[in-house]
């Protein structure tokens, strides 16, 4: 594996369900066992009916491109080869909207409202990027 000089996710308690999903190949999400939200923003209670009745999911892993912007200036010195390059907020089948980076096709390319796939970059031996990429067939 290649060195990984970007900065890398702060890994606790709460967000560790994440990020082992992501390990294993899964993107995983919290349901509310009271009002059936689900949210991709680990939390100790639900952010719609403040329930503690939360719980880890698998998402489907489909999703569509809710909005996106291309960064033409390195803000860590680490992202400077990868200029310019895209930063898109993903909304998933199941509602939640992630923040995430669109792979497999061109920044010219992208398009709000394409349907895509999530995608797993693993990046160190303990950290695996969830990314999006394209998906033809659509959700
Ligand atoms: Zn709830």
């Amino acid at each position: 594996m290649k060195p990984y000089d970007k900065p890398l996710p702060k890994i606790d308690a709460l967000n560790a369900p994440y990020w082992e999903g992501a390990k294993a190949g899964e993107l995983r999400i919290q349901a509310c066992g009271h009002c059936g939200r689900h949210s991709a923003d680990p939390a100790r209670l639900c952010m719609s009916c403040g329930s503690p009745e939360l719980s880890w999911v698998a998402a489907s892993g489909r999703a569509r491109l809710w909005s996106f912007g291309i960064f033409h200036k390195a803000y860590f010195p680490s992202f400077a080869p990868d200029v310019p390059y895209n930063v898109a907020i993903v909304e998933l089948e199941e509602g939640p909207r992630l923040y995430s980076n669109i792979v497999g096709v061109a920044n010219d390319d992208i398009k709000v409202g394409m349907p895509l796939k999530v995608h797993f970059e693993a990046v160190t031996d303990g950290v695996t990027l969830v990314k999006f990429a394209p998906a033809p067939d659509g959700p």
